[in-house]
């Protein structure tokens, strides 16, 4: 029987990745080694018990309590904290999902690897920050990455068996996000709870705001480039409104492969759960004539500012990108908390990356994953106190203005 973990098995991947699992046939058909979780300790337990898990992890020491209650009598051990997430990726398992958001998922993730199985890969951060690192420890122990960010599943699909030299380019596609009709003047003002209304695809809230602003599709741009070793200027954006070519690659002799199918994560995730097999599941068909038509558009950099500062980090590659990414958090952080305005996000971003230039040499890699970690940190601390002068100053008004 498959032995599978699921990290992060409360979010909105993790959810849909339980459900897929548990209509494959639960715990008659896998044996699940670990479940964990963050705040949520109720679901996580609920899916612990589901599943028949031997573990179940919050993230959260202080909620080791309430999750021990939660799975009183069910013979599931609970466990909790930074470390205990580790342990439970050390338990061995043939196939691993790697959902937690943010930063928090490097590490389990890159100590799943060393099963030598399939690490079915949503934590987009993961290759954001340590894409060199991780690949290489995927290369050592035998081990398999899949892609599930839909976009990088459709792009590994359209690629099938040719080379990566057969490339032209790859077209990512993107919904344009919530905000994607407003006024480019008022994009300053938006709140969160405008940012949060994807047209297409139901998300956690993270990365929802994330589409708004493209941060997420420039987080998916590096995670092209470090996963597929395609270069930048091969990597093209489009909006694509309805949301049905999940991702595109166009080859040297002019054709162009187009993952389609209806916006569902439920085929990124099954893809990867059943690779190398096409199994049923449970998405909505597509039907053309019902959609009628089509859409692609280019985005404009000064709506998304995001896709012009991506293509600086990946100039300079070394440790931009997990800079990139920690200003981003941070960013979206105080974002979230109402304290700096939407387009202002971008400018927290584009100023740590200047900034961090007086601690350390962005261009020279991090040999490992503690350094990887150290940049993290540094970053979170530079992007906090500048995210704070924007909030609280002048320039900071000027800068939401600015964008
Ligand atoms: P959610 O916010 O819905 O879920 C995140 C999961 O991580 C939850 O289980 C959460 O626990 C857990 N978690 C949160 N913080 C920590 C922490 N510090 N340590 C350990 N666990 C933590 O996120 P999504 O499911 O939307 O996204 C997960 C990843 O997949 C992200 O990297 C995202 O970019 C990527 N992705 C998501 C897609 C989507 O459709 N949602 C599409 C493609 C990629 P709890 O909720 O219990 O607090």
């Amino acid at each position: 029987m498959r032995r599978i973990s699921i990290f992060g098995a409360t979010g909105s991947v993790g959810e849909q990745t339980v459900d897929l699992v548990a209509r494959a046939g639960g715990p008659a058909a896998f044996h699940t080694v670990a479940v964990t979780g963050g705040q949520n300790v109720a679901r996580l337990a609920r899916i612990a018990r589901d599943l028949r898990a031997e573990v179940a992890v919050t993230a959260d020491p202080a909620r080791l309590a309430n999750l021990r209650a939660a799975l009183d009598g069910s013979g599931i051990e609970a466990q909790a904290g930074p470390q205990a997430l580790l342990d439970a990726a050390d338990r061995p398992a043939d196939w691993v999902m790697s959902a937690i958001v943010g930063a928090a998922g490097l590490a389990p993730g890159f100590r799943a690897l060393r099963h030598g199985g399939i690490l079915a890969l949503a934590n987009k951060e993961s290759l954001v920050t340590a894409g060199k690192l991780l690949l290489a420890e995927a290369a050592r122990h035998g081990a398999r990455i899949l892609p599930v960010d839909s976009e990088h599943s459709a792009i590994f699909q359209a690629l099938g068996r040719d080379p990566v030299e057969a490339v032209e380019r790859v077209i990512l596609t993107a919904s344009g996000g919530a905000l994607r009709d407003w006024p480019l003047d008022r994009l300053a003002g938006a709140g969160v709870a405008d940012a949060c209304r994807h047209p297409n695809w139901a998300m956690g809230q993270r990365i929802t705001v994330d589409s708004a602003s493209m941060f997420n599709k420039a987080m998916e741009v590096i995670e092209t480039r470090e996963f597929f070793g395609i270069a930048p200027e091969r990597i093209e954006v489009v909006i694509h409104r309805e949301s049905v070519v999940h991702s595109m690659v166009a080859f040297q002799d002019g054709a162009v492969m187009a993952h389609m199918g209806s916006p569902d994560m439920r085929h990124a995730i099954g893809y990867a759960l059943n690779w190398p097999r096409r199994e049923r599941l449970p998405v909505a068909p597509l039907d053309l004539p019902a959609l009628g038509r089509m859409s692609f558009e280019a985005p404009d950099e000064a709506r998304y500012p995001a896709l012009r500062i991506c293509r600086e980090v990946m100039r300079i590659r070394g440790r931009a990108g997990v800079v990139f990414n920690a200003a981003k958090e941070v960013a979206l952080d105080h974002f979230l908390a109402g304290r700096i305005g939407f387009m202002a996000m971008s400018g927290v971003v584009e100023r740590t990356l200047e900034r961090i230039s007086s601690d350390f040499r962005l261009e020279s890699d991090a040999p490992d994953l503690d350094e990887v970690l150290a940049a993290d940190a540094l970053a979170r601390i530079r992007a906090d106190e500048i995210a704070r002068a924007v909030s609280g100053g002048t320039a900071g008004r000027s800068e939401q203005k600015a964008g």
